[in-house]
């Protein structure tokens, strides 16, 4: 039985509901009059519920695909503005006893190379982070007992927030590690993380058993139920994502939205951020070997329809997708992006990317200083701006700020200041040019003239070198 409301996974992506959905998009995918209604209803911006969404994800019919996309576009512009956050993943430990089928790190990967970082390799990786500029980092591990436990996942964490390298600072740690208990997730809260995010991987619970063949992991029930766990160890900000390409991607999607909607439901606040990864090759893994991958074409749809659908979650993009994927679709929705990223543990410290302990083939290879200009280029601001977990801004509490439009007056002067700071302390000579004149042009877009006067105090003390500001 469906209930949005129940604890229980089976019944929060109830597969009937799935099933009833995509032969109600199906059945409706023509229907243009149900279709306009239901555009009409997505202009509000207030979203739209799973079956809505599959009927649009459903339509072929070009002109309204086209509306869908312009549509996508706009809300983007008018909650997200022209910002971009950037982060970079950090690889701790490939160490896994899962058997995740796709995944190089899974226990029977006997040719991976293993490796797990010393809190002194950590100090190392994380100085080579704030030499790029970086103040955003996603953890990642793979799920071993022994190798990876709680304690050193909490010592790594306590470690990032120590280092301060010359003007760099990590000032937001999120972490993307297995499913785990209240308990744990109420340490990992204490220990000051951002976001906590987990793929789902897919909804699909046949499937998911399948794709997850051994290990703690294979739990499909404990996996999906993971959010609510952490949401009552009290992290008020949550990250959903499936791993585009293991199933049926209409299936994916409405399971995606109805996880949404269950978290609104039972906590009153939506996820943070929702991920769109996609399989990859990777060492052990032929993305081929799977049936369910999708176009570009197909991905740049469900990122509008998912700008639409959750007006007021972020999105983020990894450098799994190239410069032109990755183009198209920031401008229909994405709100972030990693970049420079090393997907292999301890590869930041490394001159060259080494291979060897990999998760996946990165697409994006470019720089964080060739990223940050070519995001200038088309107009966008890097931001580097983590202030509103700092200042009490999360969950609840964000979501209303971003519902009442009130986001934009903190997010655009605080994305300005960032870019400045990492202008004057790590871009190159162009790119800082760049820059300052996005800066100059930008300033003009801040609404409240105390605000913009404030901005142009703090940066020029920025540009006197002062870094004590708390973005
Ligand atoms: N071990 C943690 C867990 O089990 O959730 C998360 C860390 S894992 C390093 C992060 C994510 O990488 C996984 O959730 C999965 O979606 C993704 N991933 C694994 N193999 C991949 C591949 N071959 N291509 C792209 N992404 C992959």
């Amino acid at each position: 039985m469906y209930d949005p409301k129940s604890r229980k996974a089976e019944e929060f992506i109830s597969h009937e509901e799935i099933l009833d959905t995509l032969a109600y998009a199906e059945a409706n995918k023509d229907n243009l009059e149900l279709v306009d209604s239901i555009l009409e209803k997505a202009k509000l911006r207030k979203g739209l519920d799973h079956r809505e969404a599959s009927v649009l994800l459903a339509c072929e019919n070009e002109e309204r695909i086209q509306i869908m996309y312009s549509l996508a576009e706009q809300i983007k512009k008018d909650f997200y503005g022209n910002r971009i956050v950037m982060f970079a993943p950090l690889y701790l430990s490939n160490y896994c006893i899962n058997g995740c089928t796709y995944c190089p790190y899974h226990g029977q990967n006997k040719h991976i190379k293993r490796k797990k970082l010393t809190q002194e390799e950590i100090r190392n990786e994380v100085i080579a982070l704030q030499d790029m500029g970086h103040k955003r980092l996603a953890l990642e591990a793979g799920e071993h007992p022994t190798m990876n436990p709680i304690e050193y996942i909490l010592e790594s964490i306590q470690t990032i927030y120590s280092i301060k390298h010359k003007n760099g600072a990590i000032r937001r740690v999120n972490v993307n590690i297995a499913a785990t208990t209240v308990e744990n997730y109420r340490k990992l809260k204490d220990a000051g993380i951002g976001t906590y995010i987990l793929f789902q991987e897919t909804y699909h619970k046949e499937s998911y058993e399948k794709l997850h063949p051994t290990g703690p992991k294979h739990d499909y029930a404990y996996h999906t139920e993971a959010m609510d766990r952490a949401m009552e160890g009290g992290i008020d900000d949550v990250g959903l994502g499936v791993l585009f390409g293991l199933e049926l991607y209409k299936y994916e999607f409405a399971g995606l939205l109805m996880h949404a909607e269950h978290l609104e439901a039972v906590f009153g606040v939506g996820p943070h951020t929702i991920s769109v990864p996609r399989l990859k090759k990777a060492d052990d893994i032929d993305p081929t070997q799977f049936d369910n991958g999708i176009s570009d074409e197909t991905f740049a749809k469900i990122c509008a329809l998912i700008r639409i659908c959750v007006p007021y979650t972020g999105m983020i993009i990894s450098t799994r997708e190239s410069q032109a994927v990755r183009e198209k679709v920031i401008r229909l929705g994405v709100s972030q992006i990693s970049g420079a990223s090393r997907t292999s543990v301890g590869g930041y410290s490394e001159e060259e990317r080494p291979t060897d302990t990999e998760q996946f083939d990165v697409s994006d290879q470019r720089t964080l200083d060739e990223v940050v200009r070519w995001l200038m280029e088309m107009d966008y601001i890097p931001s580097f701006c983590t202030a509103c977990y700092r200042e009490g801004r999360t969950g609840d509490r964000f979501m209303t700020l971003c519902k009442t439009g009130q986001i934009q007056n903190c997010c655009h002067p605080n994305a300005l200041m960032t870019l400045k700071e990492f202008l004057m302390d790590y871009a190159s000579e162009k790119t800082r040019a760049i820059g300052e004149k996005l800066i100059e042009a930008e300033l003009n877009n801040i609404p409240k003239d105390i605000v913009r006067e404030i901005c142009k105090d703090h940066l020029a003390k920025i540009e006197q070198g002062i870094r004590d500001f708390r973005f």
